[in-house]
């Protein structure tokens, strides 16, 4: 059974007319807000637009956090692809319908409209035809509220990158999260496997042999259960060394020596770091302001449907997901959340 949401407000669009700051009218009416225009964001977006849904994709002018990735690898047809080429590739799919709008800008707050629907506020620096003064504003910040029946959050994750010499230059490059991503432009190499966790040190001591025969683990010496990850990394066969990564040594972002706190280096090609991740600041007011249930690590807690525990409000993408993120994964699921929606629209009474 599925709850009926209201209707769009028959109202004339007028997205860019400028408003006054802070007001709290809606610019504009869509049957869904799609927050954040990654794949996730976009997979919603063109799976609305054929459901005959208006959809309006708000995105962060700041850089994705898959910036620096080289391709969108895994993902059939666009594999070689830079992020950047397959958000273009998606938006040429979804001008040819013209039924969503893009809006570079950030969502600062999402609420439930009491008369049913959302309001989403957003802010977009760098806007010239509206200041709005608040402390902390960017000058030229333009202010608007947009309304929508139904909410995708699609905002992805941030990842937390440790304030190391050489770390941003070698990151995505020979600095890796994920073997599946780019294990193969790394394969053959001498690998390290940098993790602070021991649960993800144990379960990788083995793992990523079919990329390199050359594996060795770097942990924290205070690392908990490190008898048991020594224990894993013997069965393994791999050396593990206990000390802090200090800076990285490269080549225009290739890496050839790693350096420890202890004084001493190691050599190696590519280190896999398992890098702590966090909600994006959105996610974290909404926990706060709508009660919006996540789990212990951040991540939004959806049902099968994409629902979060707020009716109307959808999660997909990254940000659903603590292990196992990926273009593909992300586009199912962005297409999955826009075909729950509607679904909940064509059985509505
Ligand atoms: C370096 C790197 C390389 C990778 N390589 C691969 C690969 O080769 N193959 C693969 O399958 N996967 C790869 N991944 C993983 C892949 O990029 C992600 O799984 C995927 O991009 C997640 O899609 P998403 O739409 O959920 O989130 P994202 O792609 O992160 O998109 C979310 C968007 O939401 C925006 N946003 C956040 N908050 C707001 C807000 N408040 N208002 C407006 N916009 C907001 C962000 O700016 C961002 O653009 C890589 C990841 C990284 C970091």
């Amino acid at each position: 059974m599925t709850t009926p949401r209201p209707e769009r407000p028959k109202q004339s669009e007028q997205p860019n007319q400028p408003e006054q700051a802070n007001q709290s009218k809606p610019e504009a009416h869509y049957d869904i807000a799609i927050i954040g225009g990654g794949p996730a964001g976009l997979s919603a977006a063109i799976a609305a637009t054929r459901m005959m849904q208006r959809s309006v994709v708000v995105e962060s002018a700041a850089p994705p956090r898959n910036a620096a990735s080289h391709g969108a690898h895994g993902l059939i047809g666009l594999d070689t692809s830079t992020p950047a080429e397959v958000r273009s590739a998606a938006w040429t799919d979804l001008d040819r319908y013209g039924l969503a709008v893009r809006r570079e800008a950030d969502v600062t707050d999402v609420s439930v409209d009491p008369g049913g629907g959302f309001l989403v506020e957003i802010a977009q620096p760098g806007a010239a035809d509206r200041i709005a003064g608040e402390a902390g504003d960017r000058p030229g910040t333009r202010r608007g509220t947009l309304w929508a029946r139904d909410v995708i959050l699609a905002t992805g994750v941030v990842d937390e990158h440790p304030d190391i010499p050489g770390f941003a230059e070698c990151w995505a490059q020979s600095v890796i999260h994920c073997p599946f991503c780019v294990g193969w432009e790394n394969r053959d190499r001498t690998w390290g496997i940098v993790a602070h966790d021991p649960d993800h040190a144990i379960m990788t001591a083995r793992a990523f042999r079919a990329w390199s025969g050359d594996i060795l683990g770097i942990v924290p010496p205070d690392m908990p259960r490190i008898d048991e990850v020594r224990a894993a990394y013997k069965a393994a066969g791999n050396e593990l060394i206990e000390a802090r990564v200090t800076g990285l040594r490269h080549r225009d972002g290739s890496l050839h020596t790693v350096e420890l706190d202890d004084g001493r280096t190691v050599d190696r090609q590519t280190l896999v770091w398992h890098l702590e991740q966090k909600p994006v600041p959105l996610v974290s007011r909404l926990a706060e302001t709508l009660g919006l249930a996540v789990d212990k690590g951040g991540f939004v807690t959806v049902d099968g449907e994409r629902r979060t525990n707020i009716p109307g409000l959808y999660a997909a993408g990254d940000l659903i997901v603590p292990m196992g993120q990926s273009v593909l994964s992300s586009v199912a699921a962005g297409g999955e959340a826009a075909a729950s929606i509607g679904r909940a629209q064509m059985f509505a009474e």
